[in-house]
């Protein structure tokens, strides 16, 4: 079974690590607009944490990182006076050389995450969901920022009025994207923020157009549960685009090309609204708090 998913960072790992779990051929579209240059250096927080965790290592309390890494460098940088707002393991930065390394030589974001997986002998395919540079930018009161400027920097706290996704119109889908989701059997869209997550892959031109007309079907996982996500601020980014924070404005945001959509059984008083939008709405129990929990999801997911 081929299955392809559309994947942003924490919520999204719990879930490939369940579908990684089954016998599948599984391929990662991860999301790029919260990419950012870090001294010097490319940094995917999506693509690595996707790639950290297929390869086992990922560090499962932070959400991010490699489990056990050391701050040895980044240390030094705080004494030698530079910004260290954003943290970079040890470990971490030999992926983000590599990468970076690789883009000097005049590889696409593409081939570089192919060599970084091929290192880890990774079974497991991560394709960068473009190789045009996309940002996604938070529009606050003050000014305009980079999302882990925002959510890292800032602590989530300044007022949202508004998300844009820079390049995207330029942006061009890859042709191992296009590829892998008209070969699919299944597509699937992880819990991630809709906003900051799936949407910047969702404005790319023929994202939607692609999915939609995918021979497999598309079924999703809410991030939501009542008017909150399970972590981040998918509420606020979602209120600040106008969208309902919850599974029915998820389930909207999808609309387009999503035959189903898994939900918390605590929010069973939605599915007649979700199902009224034409989408087919399953009830389960969508926190995943161990392997287990992963997994059954996965397969739930596969069977909806
Ligand atoms: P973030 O909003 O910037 O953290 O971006 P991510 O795409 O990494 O978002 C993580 C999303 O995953 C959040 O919207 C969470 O609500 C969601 N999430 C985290 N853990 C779980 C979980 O166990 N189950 C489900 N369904 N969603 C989760």
């Amino acid at each position: 079974l081929k299955v392809v998913a559309l994947a942003g960072g924490t919520g999204s790992a719990k879930l490939l690590r369940g579908l990684a779990s089954l016998d599948l051929e599984l391929t990662v579209i991860a999301n790029v607009g919260d990419n950012i240059w870090v001294h010097g250096l490319y940094v995917c927080p999506d693509i690595d944490t996707a790639l950290y965790t297929l390869a086992g290592v990922a560090n499962r309390t932070h959400g991010w990182g490699v489990e056990g890494d050391t701050f040895n460098t980044l240390r030094q940088l705080r004494e030698l006076g530079q910004e260290t707002w954003f943290a970079l393991g040890d470990k971490d930065l030999a992926t983000h050389l590599m990468r970076t390394r690789a883009l000097r030589e005049g590889k696409t974001l593409t081939e570089a995450t192919r060599e970084a997986c091929a290192a880890r002998q990774l079974r497991a395919r991560i394709l960068p969901a473009t190789d045009s540079e996309l940002e996604t930018r938070i529009l606050t009161p003050e000014r305009e920022m980079n999302l882990q400027e925002f959510w890292v920097r800032k602590g989530g706290r300044p007022r949202v009025n508004g998300v844009k996704y820079v390049g995207a119109e330029e942006a061009r889908l890859t042709g191992d994207v296009e590829g892998a989701i008209g070969q699919a059997d299944a597509v699937v869209v992880c819990p991630a923020n809709p906003i900051s997550s799936i949407g910047p892959m969702l404005a790319i031109p023929g994202m939607r157009e692609a999915l939609a007309s995918a021979r497999a079907k598309t079924s999703a996982v809410s991030p939501m549960v009542g008017a909150r996500p399970f972590s981040g601020p998918a509420a606020k980014l979602m209120r600040a685009s106008g969208t309902s924070p919850d599974s029915v404005g998820v389930a909207g945001l999808y609309v387009d090309f999503l035959d189903a959509i898994i939900i918390d059984k605590r929010d069973r008083r939605m599915a007649e609204e979700i199902n009224r939008l034409g989408v087919r709405c399953h009830l389960f129990d969508t926190e995943m708090t161990s392997s287990a929990a992963e997994r059954r999801l996965a397969k739930e997911l596969l069977e909806s």
